[in-house]
C-alpha cells in the first residue's frame, strides 16, 4: 500500500486558524515526503449537522488538497468491532462498569501513574460481570500489560507516556477515539500522524494498541498548537478565528494562509511555494500566539 499521511478533523463546528494551521502542516509533511494526503471525519462523537461540509469547504479555500474521498468513522464500525473482537479472543479486554466517579474516587493502583484507570473491574468474576450487566451497561477496556510506552517523534524526539487499561468502546456502544484512530490508520495506509501536540500523551497508548493488533506504527510529529493572549489553546470565544469570522472583518482565506505560512517562517504566496521550503527540522517548536484581529 502506497504510504499515506492525513488530517481527521472532528464535524463538531468550524475549523479555526489553528485546526487550518494543524491541516497545512500534515499537507506540508505528507507532500514534501512524497505521501498521498487522506481526509477523515472522525465524526463518532459531537458531529454537528453541516459541520462537515463546512468544513471541507474551509480546506479546499485555504489550499489543502486531498487524495480520494474523505472516510467516515461512522461508516466503518465493523472495523473497529473485529479489532476489539481480535483483542478480546486473544484474552486482552474486560468489561468494565465503573461510573466516573468511581473512577475518580478509587484509590489508585500500587505503582501506577497519575490518572490511570486503576483496574477496578479487571478481575470480577462471570457471577460478577452477569449481575452488573444487568444494572449498568458495560464498556471494555484493555487488558494491559505494560504501564507505559515510548514513541518516536519527529518534533519531540522519544516520548515515554501512560498506557492504563484504557477503554476501547465506551458504555454507550461508541467506540473510543484511541481504537479507532489506530484502526483507521493501517487500515488505510496512513504511516505518517501529523496533529496538535495536545495529543501526544495519548500516542503511547494508541502505538501500544497498534503493536498488539499487529499493525504498523506510524512516523509521528506532533506539532504546536495555536493560543491566545493568555497562552490557552485557541477556541471559538477568542473572537474572529475561523474563515468565516475573519471574512466578516475583511480579512479573506489567502490573508489567513498568508498569515499561518508567515507564523510557519514559510513562503506565503501559496501551500505550494512553502511546499518548497518545507523542513521539519526548522519549523518553529513554540506555540503560536494568535494575534488577534
Ligand atoms: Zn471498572
Amino acid at each position: 500500500m502506497t504510504s499515506a499521511g492525513r488530517f481527521a478533523p472532528s464535524p463538531s463546528g468550524e475549523l479555526h486558524v489553528g485546526n487550518l494551521r494543524t491541516a497545512m502542516l500534515a499537507w506540508l509533511f505528507a507532500r514534501s515526503t512524497g505521501r498521498r494526503f487522506l481526509l477523515r471525519v472522525e465524526d463518532l462523537d459531537r458531529a454537528r449537522a453541516g459541520a462537515e461540509a463546512q468544513q471541507l469547504r474551509d480546506l479546499t479555500v485555504i489550499g489543502v488538497s486531498w487524495d480520494g474521498d474523505p472516510v467516515r468513522q461512522t461508516d466503518r464500525g465493523p472495523l473497529y468491532a473485529a479489532a476489539i473482537d481480535r483483542l478480546a479472543d486473544a484474552g486482552l479486554t474486560y468489561e468494565c462498569f465503573c461510573t466516573r466517579r468511581e473512577i475518580q474516587e478509587a484509590p489508585s493502583a500500587p505503582h501506577a501513574p497519575q490518572g490511570a484507570y486503576p483496574g477496578t473491574c479487571r478481575k470480577l468474576s462471570t457471577a460478577e460481570v452477569a449481575f452488573r450487566r444487568s444494572v449498568r451497561p458495560a464498556a471494555v477496556r484493555l487488558r494491559s500489560s505494560v504501564t507505559e510506552w515510548t514513541v518516536q517523534d519527529a518534533m519531540h524526539g522519544t516520548f515515554t507516556g501512560v498506557v492504563d487499561d484504557f477503554v476501547l468502546r465506551r458504555n454507550d456502544g461508541v467506540t473510543a477515539y484511541n481504537l479507532a484512530v489506530v484502526v483507521d490508520d493501517a487500515e488505510q495506509g496512513i504511516d505518517q500522524v501529523v496533529r496538535g501536540d495536545d495529543l501526544l500523551p495519548s500516542t503511547p497508548r494508541q502505538a501500544y494498541l497498534a503493536s498488539l493488533l499487529n499493525m504498523p506504527v506510524p512516523e509521528y510529529a506532533h506539532v504546536p498548537l495555536v493560543v491566545n493572549a493568555d497562552g490557552a489553546r485557541l477556541a471559538k470565544r477568542d473572537g474572529a478565528v475561523t474563515l468565516g469570522d475573519l471574512a466578516a472583518v475583511g480579512i479573506g482565506a489567502d490573508a489567513v494562509r498568508r498569515m499561518i505560512l508567515d507564523s510557519l517562517e514559510l513562503p506565503a504566496d501559496s501551500l505550494e511555494s512553502a511546499l518548497g521550503a518545507f523542513d521539519p527540522a526548522v519549523l518553529p517548536r513554540e506555540p503560536w500566539v494568535w494575534p488577534g484581529v
